[in-house]
């Protein structure tokens, strides 16, 4: 333990000597130790827990540190997510996508993303999307390429593909429409030539392949429970999990310096080994832990070293987000209630060592106690840096 410290000094009084040394843990822990003419008298120690400039944050410093959620849903023109998400120290990164209507869900959602971008620049950014509703037009690729330098040009930051695509979306002939497919070429080019971030949502967690009974998080259980046209165990003549990662890692290869965001963990939520493979082998990639904290509660209540050490040792490559959205339906109180229930059930998470429980999984965890550093990165930095956002 004594190696782990850092001494603060040695003091002497009546040839009484104090060596203090502070021990690095969450708290701040001092150990002192009292000797006389070189034998050892006395040690004890003390514990504050009051200390603000500490190797770690307090639960109490959530509302003074600047945060980042990476990935909301603002479908409405109104103010109030913004102003209370002022409120907690959060700016927002509103991501628009292709749902089942085609362009004019690309167009209804993209725009209430630029009237909140223009209603507070320094607190919402702009992801958009594009449709494949015209896949099999001619002038899709022209009118793709045309309405992302508008999005662009307006201060759009990304581009947004959605599960539609590998598993919804299909062309004329009635194939499914893949991400890898050689179409999309020139759309990711030109987004890297842009340098913007590509922000896929490709593919389901994979409790998506698995029978209800045997998913691992109970959110899971409860939106394939009421959702089974995406319940991919039901639908057998779909693709598997492992193919449309694999042709999302083959658009990877084909790009090495395509910036890309795996909303939701990448899809590989339910292994931080196999994530951790993808993010050694493409140094352009980073995730965002939107909707998939119950999948991280879930693995650190099986071995929350393996957990820490991965957050610890790609620190620079996670994004948080949340899933967070407004229609413009819910109360003050129910929004703010929906910030509490999740920026601060994660804060509380990432940098105390507290003894948790969720909703999501059925078993408690323990907190990750994450140094300030990498707690500034993930919750901040790290969504500056690769959305290119101004600071
Ligand atoms: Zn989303």
């Amino acid at each position: 333990m004594l190696l782990a410290v850092n001494p603060i000094g040695i003091f002497f009084c009546n040839s009484v000597s104090f060596d203090i040394f502070k021990y690095n843990s969450p708290q701040n822990l001092f150990v002192v130790t009292i000797r006389k003419n070189g034998i050892f008298l006395l040690l004890f120690v003390i514990l504050i827990s009051c200390e603000t400039n500490g190797t770690f944050y307090r639960i109490e410093d959530y509302s003074k540190v600047k945060k980042a959620d990476v990935h909301v849903h603002l479908e409405t023109e109104r103010s109030l997510f913004v102003e209370l998400a002022k409120e907690h120290n959060f700016r927002l990164v509103n991501v628009s996508l292709e749902y089942t209507k085609g362009w004019e869900d690309v167009y209804g959602k993209y725009s209430f993303g630029l009237t909140q971008h223009r209603a507070a620049p320094a607190w919402v950014d702009m992801v958009t999307a594009f449709a494949v509703s015209d896949w099999d037009d001619p002038a899709w690729e022209s009118k793709t390429l045309a309405w992302l330098n508008s999005c662009f040009d307006a201060g759009a930051v990304g581009v947004k593909v959605w599960k539609n695509i590998g598993m919804v979306s299909r062309d004329t002939a009635g194939n499914l429409i893949q991400i890898d497919d050689p179409k999309f070429d020139p759309i990711f080019s030109h987004i890297q030539k842009r340098d913007k971030v590509l922000m896929g949502h490709l593919a389901e967690p994979k409790n998506c392949w698995l029978p209800l009974e045997e998913m691992t998080t109970n959110n899971d259980r409860r939106y394939y429970g009421r959702h089974p046209e995406y319940h991919m165990y039901l639908h057998p003549d779909m693709p598997s999990h492992e193919e449309l990662i694999a042709r999302r890692d083959r658009v990877l290869e084909r790009y090495p310096d395509l910036k890309f965001v795996g909303a939701h963990l990448g899809s590989l939520e339910y292994d931080v080994d196999e994530l951790a493979k993808r993010l050694d082998r493409f140094p352009t990639m980073a995730v965002d832990l939107a909707a998939r904290m119950g999948q991280v509660f879930y693995q650190t209540a099986e071995n929350r070293d393996k957990v820490r050490n991965f957050f610890i040792q790609y620190q620079d490559r996670i994004l948080y987000g949340t899933d967070l959205a407004d229609n413009g339906e819910r109360t003050r109180e129910q929004l703010n209630q929906a910030m509490e229930d999740n920026w601060k059930r994660d804060w509380e998470f990432f940098v105390t060592s507290n003894t948790m429980e969720s909703s999501l999984i059925d078993t408690p965890f323990q907190g990750l106690a994450l140094p300030r550093e990498v707690v500034d990165k993930v919750f901040y930095q790290n969504a500056v840096k690769w959305f290119g956002l101004v600071d």
